[in-house]
């Protein structure tokens, strides 16, 4: 392998900035030629390359979002945008790619490979962790201390007024973000997805903690969880059940995405980034790249895709004796 392209799809996360940085300087310590692709896979269908050398991305390690911009892409969907790709990545000498995406992306890698044989690495970029194959996915470390820290603001207030705050994090279907954040900040309750609390017991445990001397409480709700109410409804069903709390509702959106790497992610993209060019160089194609206790690690792509990340139920536990 001579060329090899780099880009970014699905949803930005923080990291991956980290990550593009890696995947060009190992390509340069390897003395291959390495293309930044823009806007995932639109830009192989538009030709949209640029070469990168080692100083092309000096000072991007602590900024979050993506220097490549990252697009979803409808054309990539049907088998003519495809061979528009095939082709354009053929025309450039481009023999390889490192796609630092979300399961989407990594499905599109996979049905790629299929058709062209194309040698792909996937890097796991998203702040949702939910991806099966590796213990943390590139800005769910950074994630979660954002939205600790914004928890530790929203407590001030809901303490000097004693109330009671449902506050929505993200993660999609899965309820890592909560769970951690949840701990982390102090919470009453967690709603999560991968358990249904039901709402009789989240208003026992509401009650309870009131009993128990508390004035304010912190309750995080995944966005994907299944309670059967929105955080809306949640807020209006508690009030209407529970007259003794004032309730508030904080939907945190969009700024759980972005911010500068934490250290943690920064590590963990530079060393993503290297294992993906490296394993590439090996002659390894359709995997994902993944880090499991602390050893970096490769899972192919359709056990990525399909398998599911697990919450770990000792958290469930803890957090159930914290709120004691
Ligand atoms: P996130 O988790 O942030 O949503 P993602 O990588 O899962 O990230 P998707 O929008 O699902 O994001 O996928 C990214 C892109 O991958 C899509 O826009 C599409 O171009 C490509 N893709 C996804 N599934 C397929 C598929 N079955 N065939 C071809 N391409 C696909």
């Amino acid at each position: 392998i001579k060329k090899i392209g780099v880009l970014t799809s699905g949803g930005d996360a923080p990291g991956m900035n980290a990550a593009i940085r890696s995947v060009v300087r190992t390509c340069a310590y390897h003395n291959i030629k390495c293309y930044g692709i823009y806007r995932g896979y639109e830009g192989i269908i538009d030709g949209d390359f640029v070469e990168m050398g080692p100083r092309s991305v000096k000072g991007l390690i602590n900024k979050g979002g993506t220097m490549l911009k990252s697009a979803r892409s409808k054309t990539f969907r049907t088998k003519e945008g495809r061979q528009l790709a095939h082709d354009n990545l053929i025309k450039a000498g481009i023999e390889a790619l490192v796609v630092i995406g979300g399961d989407g992306s990594f499905t599109g890698s996979m049905v790629f490979n299929e058709e062209y044989n194309f040698p792909v690495m996937g890097i796991p970029g998203t702040i949702d962790n939910d991806i099966f194959g590796t213990s943390h996915t590139l800005g769910y470390d950074t994630a979660l201390n954002t939205v600790v820290e914004v928890i530790d603001k929203i407590r001030d207030t809901a303490s000097s007024h004693n109330r009671l705050f449902f506050v929505e994090v993200m993660g999609r279907d899965a309820g890592h973000i909560a769970l951690n954040v949840g701990i982390g900040a102090g919470a009453e309750e967690i709603l999560i997805p991968e358990e249904d609390l039901g709402l009789e017991r989240l208003l026992e445990s509401l009650r309870r903690s009131k009993q128990s001397g508390k004035s304010s409480s912190i309750v995080v709700v995944a966005e994907g969880d299944k309670i059967g109410k929105n955080v809306f409804e949640l807020k209006d069903y508690v009030e209407e059940n529970m007259t003794e709390y004032e309730v508030r509702v904080s939907v945190l959106g969009h700024m759980q995405r972005g911010g500068p790497p934490s250290c943690f992610d920064r590590v963990l993209a530079s060393r993503m980034g290297v294992k993906a060019v490296e394993s590439l160089l090996e002659g390894k194609s359709n995997y994902m790249v993944g880090i499991k206790n602390d050893v970096m690690d490769l899972t192919p792509f359709d056990q990525a895709v399909k398998g599911k990340s697990k919450i770990n139920k000792e958290l469930l536990r803890v957090s159930d004796i914290m709120s004691t």
